[in-house]
């Protein structure tokens, strides 16, 4: 056999459209899943890989193309753009709880439980403390956040080493100045060669989707049709509607095609709902807002790294549902006072929401607390709880793929209020 034909062995595949492979593997995963049952478990290694690869790039994503970014632009630009992102985020985010508030009023998920007559007392579950979580951001020791993962630690460093090296770059004295030119190259071509391995591990992506997707409705899937189907509708049309109206109006009113931002994100949005984590998708995010969606990385590094870690519009629309889903299943009525307590922390409790799987159905905790519905083993409360995370999977998917999504979509807003958006990429 000659070498050309060698190369050629797995043209179908590498040649084809890699949009159109993960779509085909999410379908297939889904309807084998299904058809096969709990019993597709024996697939997992295959999702594991996936995401394994992805988070093997987060840090090194992160922490290369932020010092970068922070470099190459003024310590005053940045303090606007992050004022204008951390805006968006906060306003988004609140949007997108009333819109979860609003469906769950109009649909009454857990409606007609009646957990109520099961009583019991116990040990209430530990909620996560705020306070020491916005500590938190500030490390004291960067190596260490990096060791273990931290987003918003790794972010804050690199923003000060940033921020730091952009003053060397202009230095009157040359020694200096050559040097820290030099140092940031170095940070630019690292970056670039880690967006080159995304691209590398995306190739893998129909496989990685197929068994993650398989998992996923081979376990849960059947569940969603019972009486949790209307929670799960809920929440997707929430989703939906946040996506279309919130997002939809954004970009119209900044003068940018809604259908054509989606050609661009969709990589990342299909990424995010397989693999149920804003951080592990990162590096997915950042490559398609720079390379699609045309923002340029002194902007994207700094306002995707935070948003994934920060603003999660999907998670604040499940967790003001799922709040109300199990005030109905107990049998209680929400006032609007209550209901506006849940804007206020599920807003809270998305921000401090890790961005890896199943991070918001533990802050969720928080939110029923704040409405007078502590989680304690063994009450109501409790069994329509394990209610909802038997389906969380599931819903992580969505609210997941919204997460992400939110922060493209203010990137790419903030990036045109900048100048700094290339419209070519929209046209
Ligand atoms: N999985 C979500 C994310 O990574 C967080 C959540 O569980 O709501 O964005």
């Amino acid at each position: 056999m000659s070498d050309s034909t060698k190369k050629g062995m797995f043209d179908w595949y590498f040649k084809s459209n890699l949009l159109m492979r993960i779509l085909i593997g999410l379908i297939l995963g889904a309807v084998v899943g299904l058809v096969v049952g709990p019993d597709i478990k024996w697939v997992n290694p295959f999702g594991d890989l996936f995401v394994r690869l992805l988070k093997m790039i987060v840090v090194p994503v992160i922490f290369l193309s932020l010092v970068g970014g922070a470099a190459s632009i003024s310590p005053a630009r940045l303090g606007k753009v992050g004022v204008k992102i951390v805006a968006y985020y906060l306003f988004t985010t609140v949007v997108a709880v009333i819109i979860g508030l609003i469906f769950a009023n109009i649909l009454k998920p857990g409606l007609g439980l009646n957990l109520a007559g099961v009583t019991g007392a116990g040990r209430e579950l530990k909620q996560p403390d705020l306070i020491t979580t916005l500590l938190n951001i500030i490390p004291t020791n960067p190596v260490e956040s990096m060791a273990k993962g931290d987003v918003l630690p790794i972010i804050f460093f690199a923003l000060v080493f940033g921020i730091g090296l952009s003053y060397l770059v202009e230095s009157d004295i040359p020694r200096i100045r050559d040097g820290a030119k030099i140092l940031l190259q170095w940070f630019d071509t690292g970056a670039e060669t880690m967006y080159k391995v995304v691209k590398g591990v995306l190739q893998y992506a129909p496989i990685g989707v197929f068994a993650l997707i398989a998992i996923v409705f081979g376990t849960q899937g059947a569940k969603a049709f019972g009486p949790l189907g209307t929670v799960t509708l809920t929440v997707y049309l929430a989703l939906v509607v946040h996506l279309f109206l919130t997002y939809g109006v954004f970009l119209k009113v900044n003068n940018l095609g809604f259908f054509k931002f989606l050609r661009g994100a969709k990589e990342a949005m299909i990424t995010a709902f397989v693999t149920r984590s804003s951080s592990g998708t990162l590096p997915v995010t950042m490559q398609c807002t720079e390379d699609n969606l045309g923002v340029p990385r002194s902007i994207s590094s700094f306002t995707l790294p935070l948003g994934a870690t920060v603003n999660m519009d999907g998670t604040s629309i499940y967790q003001g549902i799922c709040a109300l889903f199990v005030a109905f299943a107990v049998g209680q009525e929400l006032g609007f006072s209550q209901q506006m307590t849940i804007v206020i922390t599920a807003t809270l409790a998305s921000i401090g929401t890790a961005g890896v799987p199943g991070a918001g159905a533990i802050m969720l905790l928080m939110v029923l607390n704040s409405i007078g519905m502590p989680v304690k083993e063994g009450t109501p409360i409790a069994m329509a709880y394990a209610m909802i995370l038997g389906i969380d999977a599931l819903l992580d998917m969505g609210r997941t793929c919204l997460n992400v999504t939110g922060d493209m979509v203010g990137t790419a807003i903030v990036a045109k209020s900048e100048k700094e958006l290339d419209l070519s990429k929209w046209s």
